[in-house]
């Protein structure tokens, strides 16, 4: 569904990503570890065009959604309206199928009959199932997280895992880059571990939580 291949992107003369090659395919959840400015978030930047890569080929069969650490809902904009937006604008769909949809959706989120709050009368958790329904709403054929649960209180941050939990036993194909090493060992049938710009170890989740990569093996002491 998604091949990456020898992505290389620099910002100025700093190397970001040197040389990434990975490929996801349909029902697949791939998780992806490291350290803070190893180019996790780059990496998911590139795979959904927000940047481009200076070499390398990235091919891609279908539609995506995204969902980042911060919710980026539109402040100004109901439940609702956050989740029929694209829809309605992008994909050009009937409106009273759209709002079915959404509502079909914010009952699976555990959200029925907010659909007319505002982003700010919303706790974090429920913001970000929001922002997971607004990514649904669109039916992509993959779904990538960047830390979605790092803005969140620890109370909080398990909605959301479940949720994400239950969108891999339905098979959802995703990219989740994580903070949270239980979660990701749990959801991923691979895993990535991310180093200064490298893939410096990756496999099943068995494997590469249980590599001697000693970078790895430090990041993980990082846990307790
Ligand atoms: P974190 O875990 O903290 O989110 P990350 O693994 O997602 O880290 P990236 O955000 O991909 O790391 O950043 C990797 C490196 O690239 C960092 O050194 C960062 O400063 C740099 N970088 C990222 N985006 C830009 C940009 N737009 N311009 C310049 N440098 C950037
Ligand atoms: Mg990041």
């Amino acid at each position: 569904l998604l091949e990456m291949k020898n992505i290389k992107k620099s910002f100025g003369d700093t190397e970001v990503l040197k040389d990434i090659s990975l490929t996801v395919d349909t029902g697949e959840v791939l998780g992806i570890i490291g350290p803070s400015g190893s180019g996790k978030s780059t990496l998911l930047r590139c795979a959904t065009n927000l940047e481009t890569p200076d070499s390398g080929e990235i091919r891609y069969a279908g539609t995506f959604g995204l969902v980042f650490q911060n919710f980026n809902l539109f402040p100004h904009y109901t439940v609702l309206k956050n989740i029929i937006d694209a829809p309605l604008k992008v994909q050009k769909r009937k409106k009273e199928e759209v709002v079915t949809e959404a509502r079909k959706l914010l009952g699976k989120m555990g959200l029925e009959g907010r659909e007319d709050a505002y982003p700010y009368q919303l706790s974090g958790g429920q913001q970000q199932r929001v922002s997971i329904a607004r990514a649904l709403a669109m039916n992509p054929d993959i779904l990538f997280f960047d830390e979605p649960t790092s803005a969140l209180d620890p109370e909080l941050t398990g909605e959301i895992l479940k949720v994400i939990k239950d969108l891999a036993a339905e098979h959802m194909t995703m990219v989740i880059v994580t903070h949270e090493m239980n979660f990701a060992k749990n959801v991923s049938d691979h895993i990535i571990f991310m180093d200064d710009g490298y893939i410096a170890e990756q496999g099943t989740p068995e494997e590469v939580f249980g590599s001697s990569n000693e970078r790895m093996q430090e990041f993980l002491g990082k846990f307790g």
